[in-house]
């Protein structure tokens, strides 16, 4: 079966030409994306990421292109053409089609909007929540507007490539103060020595992710005691426990930061229970 993305108004085989060449997404990385996770056929947390989304295209001055109805109903369409039941949805919206000019183009473009959608075995992400993963650490070199789900990501590239030359699954960015802000496509947390659950607070230094409010929330819930506090990648490799989040894997335990052991190096209670905690409230 060929894989159908929506391109501005159609449903096209992938293996189209779909993008114009003076596409600024293409050009200049002008633009934004959100990912939805798919679980037993429901989009997980849709308003969390339709809300960012809208956010992400405030910040960047583009207009968005439709009512959060027909986008949902897009959505939906490319879930159903690909018969994705587990996996996820992209969805990117560039500034438009312009002869290149690094400001915006006078008069607007129409921006363009584009989506797939990806079924993945749910057994992988099991089979990481089970044994846990092993992270490393690479230096912060990102721009200073990290809350913004831009497409331009080559500082994440470059970070995820690193991490899967050392056989890990992620990289953690470090400040040059030495705090964890986050992973190249996923949020940061542990639980530290004294048993706080801990992620970095929310600003411009990390993306504001769905998955990562939605655990803060189901931890409260369960009487975790939580802070959203920064911390430093020594608290890491001290900690009981570490984990990742992020809507395509939800809640995954870190047992091995830059080749030392956390946690005894198995995966620990909170990442588990939170993880068990989302699925159950889907
Ligand atoms: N940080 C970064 C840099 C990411 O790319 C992602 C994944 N989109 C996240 C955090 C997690 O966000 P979410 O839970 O909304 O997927």
């Amino acid at each position: 079966m060929s894989r159908i993305a929506y391109v501005n108004g159609s449903y096209r085989p992938l293996s189209e030409p779909l993008i114009d060449v003076e596409d600024r997404g293409y050009q200049f990385g002008d633009g934004i994306y959100e990912v939805w996770g798919v679980y037993r056929g429901a989009l997980m947390d849709a308003e969390g990421h339709v809300a960012r989304l809208q956010r992400s295209l405030r910040e960047l001055r583009i207009a968005m292109p439709m009512t959060t109805a027909a986008l949902m109903i897009i959505l939906k369409e490319v879930q159903r053409r690909n018969r994705v039941s587990e996996g996820y949805l992209y969805l990117q919206i560039t500034r438009g089609v312009a002869p290149r000019d690094h400001a915006f183009p006078s008069p607007q473009r129409r921006p363009i909007v584009v989506v797939t959608a990806k079924q993945v075995d749910p057994a992988f992400a099991e089979e990481k929540a089970r044994n846990g993963v092993s992270i490393i650490t690479t230096p912060e070199i990102r721009w200073a507007r990290r809350d913004i789900k831009t497409i331009n990501l080559l500082p994440n590239v470059l970070a995820k490539q690193a991490a899967r030359e050392a056989g890990a699954v992620e990289a953690w960015f470090v400040t040059d103060e030495g705090l964890v802000t986050e992973g190249s496509s996923s949020n940061a947390w542990i639980v530290d020595e004294n048993g706080v659950l801990r992620t970095a607070p929310l600003s411009n230094a990390i993306l504001h992710g769905v998955t990562r409010a939605a655990l803060t929330t189901l931890a409260e819930q369960h009487q975790i005691r939580i802070e959203e506090r920064s911390f430093t990648k020594e608290d890491a490799l001290t900690a009981r426990e570490a984990f990742l989040t992020s809507a395509s894997n939800v809640a995954i335990p870190i047992v091995r930061i830059d080749g030392r052991e956390i946690g005894g190096g198995t995966p620990g209670p909170v990442a588990k229970l939170l993880r068990d905690a989302y699925y159950g409230a889907a």
